[in-house]
């Protein structure tokens, strides 16, 4: 769909995947005005489709516009929009124990400016990949983290906490040399002390010592995972502990146990933390019960094996 900057959507349409057609003076190529969003739809036992939580990630794309100053995307749009296209491409949301459809929303400015400023129009649209695991080895394989220190993911005050393109090329080059050196991901620290955990590249953190689990508290410089928020809620329910603060990366070394979020990630047990050329291993670079509890629960419910008692699950009508 397409929009001016009054924030008239224009009512969108689907065509099959392809490249779209810019002006090289387009904000989102010359200064980034871009946000994007990651989600997926599942095949239900049943043979139903859904997806999980749909309603969050409008509320954050909307969050991200308007710190990009672009025109929010009306939450109806915006979810009428995405059943339209999973429903449009039903066939390639992949069986259960597979995989699932990811979808990726994207807000670009791509009205040409040459001096900095925002776009004069917008595009909202959205693409879908069927999808395995995201890291190598399956879901539950766990990862071995590098902890970065030399470079930041994001700083107080900028958009650490929005979806925005820009977040993500910075990370590039360091997740490249992670990879080379063999690693999974990188853990990045914060970039006021250098001794706090924000996040993984694609995900958020969360630490494990008897019954109590720890995640970094959003402050700003972090994505306000919607995995993140649905397992602290889990894990609440089962009678956890979960505390949203400060993590130090000595509290990770001393940990039980730790594991990552994210809608592409889901929930991934940490093998291990490579810190100062020290290697930590966790749970002997098997999953956690924790971690392996939650991944039950969350898969559970997105797959429509348990009941989804918080009303997570949307169906995706057919046409
Ligand atoms: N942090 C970052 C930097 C991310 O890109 C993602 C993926 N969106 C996450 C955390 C996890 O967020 P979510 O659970 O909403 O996918």
């Amino acid at each position: 769909a397409e929009c001016t900057i009054d924030g008239q959507w224009k009512v969108g349409s689907i065509h099959p995947y392809g490249n779209i057609s810019v002006s090289p003076s387009a904000a989102v190529l010359n200064y980034g005005q871009g946000i994007f969003e990651g989600m997926k739809a599942f095949r239900t036992p049943e043979d139903e489709i859904v997806t999980f939580r749909p309603d969050e990630n409008a509320k954050r794309f909307a969050e991200g516009a308007g710190r990009m100053s672009m025109p929010p995307v009306p939450k109806d749009i915006f979810e009428d929009a995405v059943k339209k296209v999973i429903s449009a491409n039903r066939d390639y949301v992949p069986p259960v124990g597979v995989g699932s459809l990811y979808i990726r929303p994207l807000l670009i400015g791509t009205g040409a400016i040459l001096g900095l400023g925002p776009a004069p129009s917008y595009t909202f649209l959205i693409y879908v990949s069927p999808v395995a695991s995201y890291f190598k080895g399956g879901q539950l394989s766990p990862i071995d983290l590098i902890v970065e220190e030399d470079y930041h993911r994001a700083a107080p005050g900028g958009t650490g906490s929005t979806k925005c393109v820009g977040n993500y090329s910075p990370v590039l080059k360091v997740q490249l040399q992670a990879k080379k050196e063999g690693f999974s991901d990188v853990i990045y620290l914060d970039a006021k002390e250098n001794k706090y955990i924000e996040e993984v590249s694609s995900c958020n953190f969360f630490v494990v010592k008897g019954k109590t689990i720890a995640t970094p508290a959003l402050e700003g410089t972090i994505l306000p995972g919607i995995t993140r928020k649905s397992i602290i809620e889990l894990a609440r329910d089962k009678g956890y502990t979960v505390e949203e603060r400060k993590v130090g990366l000595d509290e990770v070394l001393s940990a039980d146990e730790c594991f990552c979020t994210g809608t592409a990630v889901v929930v991934v047990p940490v093998g291990s933390v490579t810190h100062r050329g020290k290697k930590t291993v966790f749970c002997d670079g098997k999953i956690g019960a924790t971690g392996q509890m939650l991944y039950d629960e969350l898969t559970g419910i997105q797959q429509g094996r348990l009941k989804d008692t918080k009303g997570w699950i949307e169906h995706v009508p057919k046409d």
